[in-house]
């Protein structure tokens, strides 16, 4: 038998691109692949890239620039670039970098065996298509005995991809195309797999994931609330969890899920961008400040103690002190438990990059109000759990001996020092602390 070759996956952005390079690793298990943590060791490295930061494909190639000098010492060593810098480059990739080998996007990464097989036989490849066929379809099942069989009690389930709402600064609908929805059946058989796998929490993930719109059985469309109903019936799935959603498809049934399923944690991160309905126009959102804000008051209304994460852009084109301050009276209202915010960064291939910029300095000067005041509100919800018993998933051991680390019901990290917890509990605490960045607590 021949020794296996390993695999290395380097992921960069969102928790998609972690459920992707799950997916390619295991993918890639049917071609001998084993997962390594060291780039040294593999024979073959995939960086799974993201577009949505600043110089996102500047940034892949001194990273191909750093990987150099590991091809020069090995010429078998295959390097591929996948995810949405491969979609947004394409060729220009291996026109520019000689180290790669292939380049494939995010809807044709089920083709990666066969890729691999070619780039083996000498070849570079490219694969960007938006194929008609379904990846899912062609990827193997999760029980498959895949590089990373064995792993946590969380785990993250694609259900949706691609958008079709056209942000103007957002270059999802070009990186990732057109919103599709999985199958209900085909998504509920991977819940169930994983769930076979000792998986307790599955966070479903979309672009646009309260959009997701996914053929029943019954040959119905689905919405996320029915999808949710049904996961929500598997024994031995005791949490759900779902991101990221747009304000404008918060479906009344998806509000009402949050007031009536138990196993639906108590946890939304809704993005609003900005607070001033200029910029909320300017950015095509499709929603106002006063509507974004009567639909927390309804999820509120239906799971009183839900913690509230956002994202927030500053320094959009033509944001003037006064829009600035429209967000912070925003977050003032809502009160974020968690949250995101970003400078503005123009995405060439969007219409907002067309547009003339605010001053970096101003932008700059807007992100640290912004940041302190976000800071203030989330040091706030962690120390409002002092005294409070939550649910906490247990997942790892801590970063000091005896501890071990999980997540509470609000996605809050929680560390226990007790000799009986083992990873995959799920047990109630009584938090004794708020740290910086985490909470500490005593089993209950
Ligand atoms: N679909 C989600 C939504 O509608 O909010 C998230 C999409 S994006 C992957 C995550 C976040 O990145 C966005 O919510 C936005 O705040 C930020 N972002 C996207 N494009 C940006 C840009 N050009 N400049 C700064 N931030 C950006
Ligand atoms: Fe991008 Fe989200 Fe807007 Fe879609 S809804 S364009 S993913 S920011």
């Amino acid at each position: 038998m021949t020794a296996p070759k390993k695999l290395f996956i380097k992921t960069y952005g969102c928790q998609m691109n972690v459920y992707d390079s799950e997916r390619m690793a295991e993918a890639l298990g049917a071609n001998g692949y084993v997962a390594t943590a060291r780039a040294e060791d593999a024979d073959m490295i995939l960086l799974n890239t993201c577009h949505i930061r600043e110089k996102a494909a500047e940034k892949v190639y001194s990273e191909l620039g750093r990987l150099k000098p590991l091809k020069d010492a090995n010429p078998d060593l295959k390097i591929g670039i996948a995810g949405c810098v491969a979609q947004a480059e394409g060729a220009e990739i291996l026109r520019r970098a000689p180290v790669v080998d292939l380049v494939v996007g995010p809807q044709t990464y089920h083709r990666l065996p066969e890729m691999e097989a070619a780039v083996r036989a000498g070849g570079r490849l490219v694969d960007t298509d938006f194929p008609a066929e379904d990846k899912f379809d062609h990827l193997p099942r999760r029980q498959a005995p895949g590089p990373r069989a064995s792993r946590g009690p969380s785990a993250f389930l694609t259900v949706q991809e691609g958008c079709d709402k056209f942000c103007a600064f957002c270059v999802v609908p070009y990186t990732r195309g057109a919103e599709t929805s999985r199958p209900a059946a085909r998504v509920i058989e991977e819940a169930r797999s994983l769930v076979a796998r000792g998986v307790r929490e599955i966070t479903l993930l979309g672009q646009n994931v309260n959009a997701y719109h996914g053929a029943g059985p019954d040959g119905a469309a689905w919405g996320l609330a029915r999808l949710i109903g049904e996961l929500a019936a598997l024994e031995g799935l005791e949490r759900i969890r779902y991101t990221t959603s747009h304000p404008g498809d918060m479906a009344d049934e998806l509000v009402a899920a949050h007031g009536s399923e138990p196993k639906l944690m108590p946890y939304l991160h809704l993005p609003v961008q900005s607070g001033s309905d200029r910029m909320l126009k300017a950015m095509n959102r499709r929603h106002t400040a006063a509507a974004y804000l009567r639909l927390i008051g309804r999820i509120r209304a239906a799971r009183p103690d839900i913690l509230i994460s956002g994202d927030f852009i500053v320094g959009f084109p033509g944001e003037t002190e006064a829009d600035f301050r429209a967000t912070l009276d925003l977050v003032a209202e809502v009160g974020y438990g968690q949250a995101y915010s970003f400078r503005y960064s123009p995405r060439p291939g969007t219409p907002a990059a067309e547009r003339p910029g605010v001053d970096p300095a101003e932008a700059d000067d807007r992100l640290a109000r912004l940041q302190a005041l976000l800071a203030r509100q989330q040091a706030a919800a962690q120390a409002a759990m002092v005294g409070r018993e939550v649910g906490v998933l247990f997942e790892r051991p801590g970063r000091l001996a005896g501890q071990m680390a999980g997540k509470s019901d609000h996605l809050m990290a929680v560390h226990v020092a007790d000799p009986a917890l083992a990873a995959g509990d799920l047990r109630r605490v009584r938090i004794t602390a708020a740290l910086a960045n985490s909470l500490a607590g005593v089993l209950a």
